[in-house]
C-alpha cells in the first residue's frame, strides 16, 4: 500500500509595507484554512508583553528599522513548533533580510520541506505611504481596515461588531517612508533569492482587495491541493 506524503505548504508573502500581505494572508486562513504567521504581529505582541525580546525591538520599530535577525528567528522558531502550524502556513512579513531567508531554508530542510511559493505583491510606493497612514485595525479581533479603501460599514466591525479601532505608532507617514527604504534595500533583493530557487510569482498588488485576493487564490490552490 502507498502512502500518501502530505508536505504542508509554506507560502511566503513579499511585499512593502501596506502592499496587502496582512489583510491578504487573514482571508486565505479562512478561505484555504492556512495559518498567518506575521512576525509584526508576533513582534508587536512582544512589545506589548514586555519581554526582553520586546524591549529590544521596540525602539527599532518606531523608527521604521528591522529588528535583529537572531531575535526574530528565535520568535519565529518558537511559532514554528506549535503544533497548529502543521497544516501549513503563510509568512507575512518574514523573510526580510537574506540572513533570514536562508535560516528559513535551513529550518525547513531540516523536516525535509521547502517554501512552496513565494508571492510578491507588486505596488507603487506612493500609493503604499497613504495605505499605511489610513490603516487601523478592530480592537476585537484584528480585523484590518482603510479610512479609504476598506470601511466598516456604519463604523462597526464587519467581522465581530466591535467599535473600538486602533492605529500603530508606526503608521505615519514619515515611518512608512522609512519602511519602504528599508523594504527596498534589504527585503527586496529577496525577490531574486526565490526566483532562483523557482518558486516566485508576481501579482499586480495595485487592484483593488477583491482582485487581489482572487489572483492570489488562483496561485496559491494549486500547491495546497
Ligand atoms: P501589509 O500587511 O502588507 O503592511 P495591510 O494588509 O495591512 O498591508 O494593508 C495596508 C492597508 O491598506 C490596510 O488599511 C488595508 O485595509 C489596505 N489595503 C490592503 N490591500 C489593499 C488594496 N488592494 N487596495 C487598497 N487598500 C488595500
Ligand atoms: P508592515 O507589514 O506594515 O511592514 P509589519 O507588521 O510586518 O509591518 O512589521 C512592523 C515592524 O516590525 C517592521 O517595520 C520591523 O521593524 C519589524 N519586523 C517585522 N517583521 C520583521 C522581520 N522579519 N525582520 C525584522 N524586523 C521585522
Ligand atoms: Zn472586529
Amino acid at each position: 500500500m502507498s502512502e500518501v506524503c502530505t508536505t504542508p505548504a509554506v507560502l511566503i508573502l513579499l511585499g512593502p509595507p501596506g502592499a496587502g500581505k496582512g489583510t491578504q494572508a487573514r482571508m486565505l486562513e479562512e478561505t484555504l484554512g492556512l495559518i498567518q504567521l506575521s512576525t509584526g504581529d508576533l513582534l508587536r505582541a512582544a512589545v506589548a508583553a514586555g519581554t526582553p525580546a520586546g524591549m529590544a525591538a521596540k525602539s527599532v520599530m518606531e523608527a521604521g528599522g528591522l529588528v535583529s535577525d537572531e531575535i526574530v528567528l528565535e520568535i519565529l522558531r518558537d511559532r514554528m513548533m506549535q503544533p497548529d502550524v502543521q497544516s501549513g502556513v503563510i509568512l507575512d512579513g518574514f523573510p526580510r533580510t537574506d540572513v533570514q531567508a536562508s535560516a528559513l531554508d535551513l529550518l525547513l530542510a531540516e523536516t525535509g520541506q521547502g517554501v512552496s511559493l513565494a508571492i510578491s505583491l507588486e505596488v507603487d510606493d506612493e500609493a503604499m505611504v497613504a495605505r499605511v497612514a489610513g490603516r487601523h485595525t478592530c480592537a476585537k479581533c484584528g480585523e484590518g481596515y482603510h479610512d479609504t479603501f476598506k470601511r466598516p460599514t456604519n463604523g462597526a466591525c464587519d467581522k465581530c461588531g466591535g467599535t473600538e479601532f486602533k492605529r500603530r505608532s508606526d503608521d505615519n507617514a514619515d515611518t512608512a517612508r522609512q519602511r519602504l527604504a528599508t523594504y527596498h534595500a534589504q527585503t527586496a533583493p529577496l525577490i531574486a533569492h526565490y526566483a532562483g530557487a523557482g518558486v516566485l510569482r508576481r501579482l499586480d498588488a495595485m487592484q483593488d482587495i477583491a482582485a487581489v485576493s482572487r489572483d492570489l487564490t488562483r496561485m496559491v490552490e494549486p500547491v495546497i491541493r
